[in-house]
């Protein structure tokens, strides 16, 4: 009988994906995953089959992960983690009878907060700005509610050429309910090759260099830079 793994392989360098994570794909037969996340774990995969395919095709590569998982030990991998804007719910959505195991990795949010600092100390949420699958209506109403709620807001796709606005457009809705220093930081490819952050204020903003290997944190009513670091406090120093 066989198994699919539903892998989520941390942000891209290595040493950031789970030993269960790593111990999965050793043991598959077969490796599922869209090309650039393939070749952040080539050096692991070696001679196994590889199954690639671009973007967009998602259900394709769902469903044949599946049918392979039948007689096969399979890994349908996602970069970060695989619930996290990845493939583990449409798997399960389209799972019939197969024997499916989610590995979860270090999501985005994560693996760029640690590069920065500690910026999602306290309740945070993430908020993709792709409007593929969702209504810009909605993306927006959702970014105005976190930001109405004092969440530390984690934005995921946050610009493409499809849509270039939409980060400056969210940023104004939420200068409306933060103070004009709260810190915003953008981390580009967070803890694997091209690595780079810049720190702003939502006051100074500037996404020129934001893209979609970009994730942008924007702090809560607390948050502050120290000595570089991005933090939100958590409340221990506060007398009571
Ligand atoms: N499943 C992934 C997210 C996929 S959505 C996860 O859990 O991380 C793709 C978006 O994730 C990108 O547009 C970017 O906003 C973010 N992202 C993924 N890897 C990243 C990295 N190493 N550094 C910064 N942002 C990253």
């Amino acid at each position: 009988m066989g198994k699919l793994y539903v892998v989520g392989i941390g942000p891209g360098g290595l040493d950031y994906m789970t030993i269960k994570a790593k111990k999965a794909i050793e043991e598959s037969d077969i490796i599922v995953g869209y090309k650039t996340y393939i070749k952040f774990i080539e050096s692991i995969i070696q001679d196994k089959e590889v199954i690639s395919t671009g973007m967009g095709k998602e259900k394709e590569r769902c469903v044949k992960a599946l049918e392979l998982s039948k007689d096969k030990i399979v890994s349908i991998i996602s970069s970060g983690d695989a619930g996290v804007y990845g493939m583990a719910g449409l798997i399960l959505e389209l799972r019939k009878d197969e024997n499916v195991e989610i590995i979860p990795g270090v999501t985005a949010s994560l693996a760029s907060a640690s590069v920065v600092g500690a910026p999602l100390m306290h309740d945070n949420c993430n908020i993709s700005l792709s409007d593929l699958m969702t209504p810009y209506n909605l993306i927006k109403d959702r970014v105005e509610y976190a930001s109405k709620g004092d969440f530390i807001i984690s934005l995921y796709n946050p610009k493409s050429k499809g849509r270039p606005h939409y980060l400056k457009e969210c940023m104004d809705i939420i200068k409306k309910y933060r103070k004009g220093n709260t810190p915003v930081a953008v981390v580009k490819n967070a803890l694997r090759d091209g690595e780079s952050t810049e720190i702003f204020t939502l006051e100074t903003f500037k996404d020129d260099n934001v893209d979609m290997f970009s994730t942008v944190i924007i702090g809560n009513s607390e948050s502050y830079i120290k000595d570089g670091f991005f933090i939100t406090p958590r409340g221990y120093l506060i007398n009571k």
